[in-house]
Formats: C-alpha cells, sequence, structure tokens
C-alpha cells in the first residue's frame, strides 16, 4: 500500500467510526462512509470501482453498473480481424472486482440519472440506485449518418459483436476486392487506432487475397496521429494496396450495397468500415442530466476531480470527459484513479491533489509481428486549469519493430490486470 492509500485508509476509518456513532448519515451497512455508483465497466469505471475500494480499505460502499456481464476491450481488437487473437482473450467479466474487492455489479441499461446534493441512477429495469457521488464513464456514443445500418456495416469501434461481424466480412471477401473505412473528425476514441487498422487490414489481405485493396477516407486534413510511421506504412510497406485520402466527410451510406457517398464522390466496396463521428455516451449527452454544454459533445469537468462543472457531485471519466486529453484506454485508468482519490479526499473533507499527472500508451500493429507505439504525459496546469502535455516525457516509436509487438502484449496485460483483476 502506498503512502496515500494509507493515509486515506487511516482517515477514512476514523470517518466511519464517527459517522457510525451518527446513524442518520449513513447510507449503506454499518462502517460505511459513503457510498459510490460507478456507470460503466470499461477501462475508466472498472478502475475507479477497483480503487476506491482498494484505498478505503473497503470503507467506501461501491456499484458498479454496466449493461453487460462482461467487458470486450477496443485495445488489441484490430487483431481479432486478422485471427490473431480470439475475442475471448480481451474479454473481461466482473468477477475479479467482487471477490477481490468487494466491488457489487449489477448488470443493467442506466436510463437517466439525478445530480444535484443526492445523485442517483435509473435502471431500465425500474431499480434505482443512490448515492454521495456518482461516476459516470460510459464511453462514446455515435452521431446518425443517413442510411448507416451497423448491423450490416459494421463501425467495430466498440468491441464486441461489432468485431466479430466485421471480422466475418473479411474472412468472406473475396480476392481482389476493396475494403474502404472511414475515419471521423477528431477527436475520436484512440487517435492512433483508424490506422492501425488499415494496416492490419491490408497486412491480412496482402497475405490471405491477393489483388485486394484498401482505401482509407479521413475526414481530418491529415493523418492525426504517428504521421511519419503511418505515412511509410502506407507508401512503402503497403505501396499498391492503401489509398490515403484527407478531407474526406461522409455524406451517407447505402449498407445494402455497401457503398458511401462523400464530397470526394461515392465509393463501393466489397466490405465497408464506416466509424461515425463520435459524442460522450448517452447518459452523458441526455439534455435532462444537463452535463453538456450546449452543443457540446464531451462533458466539462475539473481535472483534480473529475467532477462536472455542470451538475455537483457527479464525476465523468474515461472517453466522455472533455478535459482536451486523448481518448484512450491507458488515460481512462489513470483519470480513474486520480477521481477516485479526489473523492477519497472528499469524504474526508480534503481538498483534491493540486497536482496530478496522468499518462497515456498506445501500441499500433502495423504487420502481423511488428508495433509501433505513441506515449503521452499530462500535468495540471494551475494558471490555466487544464490538463497539459508535458512535451520531454511523450513520444512515439521510431519505427515498427517485432520487440516493439512483444513489448506491447505485456503491456496490455498489466493494464487489463490493473483495471480488471
Ligand atoms: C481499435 C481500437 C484500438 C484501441 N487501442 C488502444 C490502445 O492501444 N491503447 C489505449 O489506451 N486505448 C486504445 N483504445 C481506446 C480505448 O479502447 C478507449 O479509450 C477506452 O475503452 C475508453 O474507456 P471508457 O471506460 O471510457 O469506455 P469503454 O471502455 O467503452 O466502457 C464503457 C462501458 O460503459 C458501459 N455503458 C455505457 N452506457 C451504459 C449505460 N447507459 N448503462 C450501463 N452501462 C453502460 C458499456 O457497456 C461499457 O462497458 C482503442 C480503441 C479502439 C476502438
Amino acid at each position: 500500500m502506498n503512502a496515500i492509500s494509507r493515509r486515506h485508509l487511516l482517515k477514512l476509518m476514523g470517518a466511519s467510526t464517527l459517522l457510525a456513532a451518527t446513524p442518520g448519515l449513513l447510507r449503506a451497512q454499518t462502517g460505511t462512509v459513503a457510498r459510490v455508483v460507478v456507470v460503466g465497466g470499461g477501462f475508466a469505471g472498472a478502475t475507479a470501482a477497483k480503487y476506491l475500494r482498494l484505498w478505503s480499505g473497503g470503507s467506501v460502499a461501491v456499484t458498479l453498473v454496466d449493461a453487460n456481464l462482461a467487458h470486450a476491450s477496443c485495445i488489441l481488437s484490430n487483431l481479432v480481424l486478422n485471427g490473431s487473437l480470439d475475442l475471448r482473450n480481451i474479454t473481461f467479466d466482473y468477477t475479479a472486482l467482487g471477490n477481490r474487492y468487494g466491488v457489487d455489479f449489477v448488470q443493467g441499461q442506466v436510463e437517466s440519472i439525478g445530480g444535484g446534493g443526492n445523485p442517483y441512477v435509473q435502471l431500465s429495469s425500474g431499480q434505482r440506485l443512490d448515492c454521495e457521488r456518482l461516476i459516470l464513464a460510459p464511453g462514446i456514443d455515435f452521431d446518425t449518418i443517413p442510411g448507416l445500418d451497423s448491423t450490416k456495416v459494421p463501425h467495430a469501434w466498440q468491441a464486441g459483436p461489432q468485431t466479430m461481424l466485421l471480422k466475418e466480412q473479411l474472412a468472406a471477401m473475396r480476392a481482389g476486392g476493396t475494403f474502404v473505412m472511414t475515419i471521423p473528425p477528431a477527436p475520436y476514441r484512440c487517435p492512433p487506432g483508424p490506422y492501425e487498422r488499415a494496416c492490419l487490414v491490408a497486412d491480412y489481405l496482402k497475405r490471405t487475397k491477393p489483388g485486394s485493396k484498401v482505401i482509407v477516407l479521413d475526414a481530418n486534413p491529415g493523418i492525426v496521429a504517428e504521421v511519419n510511421t503511418f505515412t511509410k506504412a502506407f507508401t512503402q510497406t503497403y505501396a499498391g494496396i492503401v489509398t490515403y485520402m484527407p478531407n474526406v466527410t461522409v455524406l451517407s451510406v447505402d449498407s445494402d450495397h455497401r457503398s458511401v457517398m462523400t464530397n470526394q464522390g461515392q465509393f463501393n466496396a466489397s466490405v465497408l468500415n464506416v466509424i461515425p463521428p463520435q459524442k460522450a455516451g448517452s447518459i452523458v449527452t441526455d439534455p435532462d442530466a444537463g452535463l453538456i454544454l450546449s452543443g457540446g459533445r464531451w462533458a466539462p469537468v475539473n481535472p483534480l476531480s473529475y467532477e462536472s462543472t455542470l451538475v455537483q457531485r457527479v464525476h465523468i471519466i474515461g472517453d466522455a470527459q472533455g478535459t482536451g486529453q486523448p481518448k484512450s484506454g491507458h488515460i481512462a485508468n489513470a483519470e480513474a484513479k486520480v477521481c477516485a482519490d479526489a473523492l477519497l479526499r472528499a469524504f474526508t473533507g480534503e481538498s483534491p491533489d493540486p497536482a496530478p499527472m496522468t499518462n497515456s500508451a498506445c501500441y499500433s500493429p502495423i504487420t502481423a509481428n511488428t508495433a509501433s507505439w505513441l506515449t503521452a504525459v499530462f500535468a495540471y496546469d494551475p494558471v490555466s486549469g487544464t490538463m497539459k502535455a508535458v512535451p520531454a516525457s511523450s513520444g512515439e516509436a521510431p519505427a515498427p519493430t517485432q520487440d516493439h509487438f512483444e513489448q506491447m502484449f505485456d503491456w496490455a496485460d498489466n493494464l487489463f490486470a490493473d483495471t480488471f483483476a
């Protein structure tokens, strides 16, 4: 146990004794200092639930709600498309969080939330969960595109059935066919992720379906992350296979005929992968929740605690928050720990850590056995009140290598274990 968590534990145990003498203040079983509900059991929510229990010595009651019994990780999911991994290898249930840390897990769809002094969530089952503090970690939702039916044209940008659908369509594609994918305007989940997918699909088609082509239609003015690595991959490693086009806006999709209409013309595909523009998960963007500014897509929060700047006692972490930090699972795990620490301090009347730091890493497979990486560190800037990148501590791999490919699995295993085990 580190110094911070030991200090929290002692203070919370003191608070728990005090509160136990005043039963009216208790909302859960005797000895419980407070109750927190966490919505979303992905990288952000599962980490927050685990560390709230761990660092409070079990004195904070935590209920984790997710629509599914297990979370399929987007991280490494592009390796499912080319058959390198099975989706089961990257799917995690919540048993360890319950057994080891005492997190209460509820499977259910949260339909709405109430904020203010006593936050609560309302499930579609009719169940209502009340708490002192609410953490929302629902990840992303997608804009509607005319004609797009994702049961026919998958995005595969939330792992699970969508990943399997795209994998099956690629496996059934004829040699000499065309894979067309679209990339939404930034910010979107995982800046290098779409370019990584283009590389892995090109590699797969090159090996198994000769003569096939990959067309990448990017809404952005250029490659968003690891420009040198992906430019080299598209123009050298996959020369003659990948065509990359910037500034392409998707206008509509014909899902039955797998074609996409854009501001630069119509593209017909053997397999079409449309990744729509993104925004915070719907429980955050619901106008009744009051968590989003007019016209906004992500929730404004105080990066010291991830508390909404619009609704007290409601915290938003992971892809749904709007601090400008990248939308990655690694940094979602770091944000969750900053948030958990701030809540434990709040329960004992302390202010949040005034100088939090977070970091992010993304490994990108470029071929079936080489990978590159990208990392960034962020520190709180008290002048602007924002998280700012620390350039000296950030960087990317000079070139994709086999070593990086192997290190990718160690990095992912550590992140998976820190989040779900
Ligand atoms: C192809 C790809 C590759 C990636 N590679 C990397 C990488 O190398 N490194 C990296 O750090 N990141 C990577 N990412 C990004 C990473 O997956 C996301 O940033 C991360 O999953 C965000 O975590 P989150 O907890 O905010 O959301 P999620 O992981 O999406 O979790 C949200 C959870 O909330 C639940 N939920 C949502 N709404 C409700 C509701 N109303 N009621 C109940 N439950 C609800 C969902 O079921 C889900 O389990 C990648 C993403 C993709 C698509």
